[in-house]
């Protein structure tokens, strides 16, 4: 019997970034992987322990303990701007899952999402499980999203992704272009959902939240990659009450809650001591700056990436194969969407030797 599968599920492509770890081989340096190299900081560890001991291992509220969205609450007021009532979160199962459940409780079939192409793998594929038309948002030539095309694409748009700092392509955003862009928005009737999962790993820059211009935005973020947590699955969304209320029915059906312990964690995480995310901020930036610098002197020429932890670099495809057959795991741009057939992902969430070792094999490819 033939099996007969949703059509919009059985039309998608597995990740592209999972094919290449599938490939990987020993000895390989893995510059694919977007997951902090750092460990878990101790303090927060010791809340989960904690929180076993105690016996905190049932369910907890659906929309996540009042404890952990009154410490989200304080960080959106003290470190973006933003007035988010502890009733107007949900935490979830990672950024991802935040992602998954906006996209189910917003869009009717056909609904059209505004995604960045290149951007993050899931938006799109999320998108259309939901039964929505993803649509490419394409980035200036400095990787930035292009303001102007964006706009024109708005009218009768459902949903735009706005990601900064950017995964692949490791770009910030500027105040001016968010801003336009949520106002736009606003007076077009669209939803901007606003992924900050990279913002404190940003050099140079400064961060915006782009809820800070309108109303009309949910902001998504995680305890993933700022507390080197991805394995813990906390994330959540912030959003007006009326949205929250039709979010937390997909959420409750499908998550019932986000894990109780690693809840208790994430209290330790965003009440705790904060140095340990300096630290790997520091060292992101020294990483970038080798990888970078490296790079460029084996004469790929682009932009020093600004935030996150990737470097995009322009390269033809038969190099990115060469270079993976070479034992560097990086992940082809066709991974991110069909703006970037002739870009490469690179990781730098590994250590410096292995930047260096890669960097090596690179050069006696193109020597
Ligand atoms: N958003 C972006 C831009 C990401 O790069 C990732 C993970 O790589 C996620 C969301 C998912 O984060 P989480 O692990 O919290 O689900």
């Amino acid at each position: 019997m033939t099996m007969k599968f949703s059509e919009r599920v059985a039309g998608i492509e597995i990740s592209g970034i999972r094919k290449i770890f599938e490939a990987a081989g020993p000895g390989s340096i893995n510059l694919g992987l977007g997951q902090p190299d750092f460990d878990t900081p101790q303090h927060i560890k010791d809340a989960a322990i904690k929180a076993i001991q105690d016996g905190k291992t049932g369910y907890t509220t659906n929309n996540g303990l009042p404890e952990l969205r009154t410490a989200i609450s304080k960080k959106f007021k003290n470190e973006n701007g933003i007035k988010y009532h502890p009733d107007q979160l949900i935490v979830t199962a990672g950024a991802s899952e935040a992602l998954h459940i906006v996209m189910q409780a917003m869009l009717n079939p056909g609904d059209r999402v505004l995604c960045p192409d290149p951007g993050f793998v899931s938006y799109s594929s999320l998108a259309t499980i939901a039964g929505g038309k993803p649509v490419s948002v394409p980035l200036t030539k400095t990787l930035h999203i292009d303001v102007e095309a964006a706009k024109k694409l708005m009218a009768g748009a459902k949903l735009m992704v706005i990601n900064s700092p950017g995964n692949p392509t490791g770009a910030v955003e500027s105040e001016e272009s968010i801003r336009a862009l949520v106002e736009c928005a606003a007076d077009k009737g669209v939803t901007i959902i606003s992924d900050e999962v990279y913002e404190h790993f940003i050099y140079g820059k400064k961060h915006v939240s782009a809820a800070q211009f309108g109303d009309n935005v949910i902001t998504i973020n995680a305890t993933s990659k700022t507390y080197a947590m991805t394995g813990w699955r906390i994330g959540y969304l912030a959003a007006s009450p009326e949205i929250i209320g039709q979010c937390l029915k997909v959420h409750q059906y499908c998550q019932a809650c986000a894990t109780s312990i690693a809840q208790y964690a994430a209290v330790a995480a965003y009440e705790g001591d904060q140095s340990a995310v300096k630290v790997m901020r520091d060292e992101y930036e020294a990483r970038r700056d080798l990888i970078w610098g490296g790079l460029k002197s084996l004469g790929f020429d682009f932009p020093k990436p600004e935030g996150a932890f990737y470097t995009f670099v322009p390269m033809k495809p038969a190099l990115t194969e060469k270079i993976i057959e070479a034992g560097v795991i990086v992940v082809p741009g066709t991974a991110f969407g069909a703006n970037a057939p002739e870009y490469t992902r690179f990781s730098y969430a590994t250590s410096r030797q292995n930047i260096m070792t890669a960097l090596e094999r690179i050069g006696n490819l193109v020597k």
